[in-house]
């Protein structure tokens, strides 16, 4: 549940002059969260891979942090066939796996590709994220597991990640018996992020979603009203992707929602916007975020992508009422961060 707002407001004042002074100078548990956005392995990319390449490597720095998270935007087998009725289906090698262990320590599932070579492909990819020792949420061999969430342990706090998909049609959902993806039923996710602190112990909740319509720059009102009631339920942060493009971040009640992080590793892009993606970073404390940052990536048209930091992209703070550009903090504040150059 949501921790009472008094204590919120009365610890804002000082931990903002703590920012302010020099960092997140803070003495209690905290640990730092990456999220990178769709990840996909396949294809050319996925070649790279074969080639001896690391399609990370020129992004490592921005993904260096205590929990570093992506969404995989495709199986990752050696069996199954690929869904008659889709245009688009993404299965990669199975040699991706050591690459995508350097740099990621889990992954959510919750997506419209896990399902893209039937649920035995799923499995085996589960199967291959448990060996390779990179956690896995937002889908399972069960109902009840792809609902559970995964818990990580850093810097004194216990974060707990759930991930749901909500891209029609409803398909490729686990089922009591039968493995697939956890679906954005508003009741579920609300009673899943109670239930992580509840059952689970977490101290913190951090919900990541598979939603919202491609190539638009902004969140639509599904979006934002399952965002506010997710952090009315407890998240702690709620990030999304899927669009293939960025949306904005904004901040409700001390929460921050990050509608869309855009893609990280995709081949897959038609337009200027698609190859634009930001890496998230989130300072957390025993309280939530205490800061929020993201670093803007360029992919070429391979999908690989490589820092750009000329791109204006959102920053914000605990006790912000808007974001501002992260290359000037603490200025031009606005209320979103929507790019305004594409
Ligand atoms: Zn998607």
């Amino acid at each position: 549940m949501n921790r009472p707002a008094p204590r919120r407001a009365a610890a804002r004042g000082w931990f903002a002059g703590l920012v302010l002074a020099g960092g997140l100078a803070h003495a209690g548990p905290s640990a730092s969260l990456v999220f990178a956005g769709d990840i996909m392995l396949d294809g050319a990319l996925g070649r790279l891979v074969a080639a001896g390449r690391d399609p990370f490597a020129a992004v490592a720095p921005l993904l260096r942090a205590d929990i570093r998270v992506g969404n995989l935007e495709c199986t990752v087998a050696t069996v199954g066939n690929p869904a008659a009725d889709k245009r688009y289906t993404f299965r990669a090698n199975p040699r991706v796996l050591p690459v995508l262990r350097r740099h990621f320590d889990a992954v959510s599932v919750a997506n419209n590709h896990s399902g893209d070579f039937g649920r035995d492909a799923f499995l085996q990819t589960l199967d291959h994220l448990d060996a390779t020792g990179i956690g896995r949420f937002g889908g399972g061999r069960s109902l009840r597991e792809a609902h559970r969430p995964l818990l990580i342990e850093r810097g004194g706090l216990r974060i707990a990640l759930l991930g749901y998909n909500e891209f029609m049609p409803r398909m490729f959902e686990a089922e009591a018996d039968a493995p697939g993806v956890a679906w954005s039923e508003d009741e579920q996710v609300a009673e899943d992020i109670a239930d992580a602190r509840r059952v689970w112990g977490a101290d913190l909740v951090i919900p990541v979603m598979h939603w919202g319509w491609e190539n638009e720059l902004r969140s639509g009102p599904r979006q934002r009203r399952l965002a506010r009631r997710m952090v009315e339920a407890g998240a702690d942060a709620v990030i999304g992707g899927h669009p293939h493009v960025v949306q904005e971040v904004e901040p409700y009640r001390g929460v921050p929602i990050v509608y869309s992080v855009g893609n990280f590793a995709m081949e897959l892009s038609d337009n200027d916007a698609q190859r634009l993606g930001w890496v998230l970073r989130l300072e957390l404390d025993e309280r939530g975020v205490a800061a929020l940052r993201t670093d803007a990536v360029r992919l070429d048209r391979r999908g690989l992508p490589r820092p750009a930091a000329d791109r204006a992209s959102p920053c914000w703070r605990r006790g912000d009422a808007g974001v501002s550009d992260c290359s000037f903090p603490g200025g031009r504040r606005r209320g979103s961060s929507v790019p305004r150059d594409f």
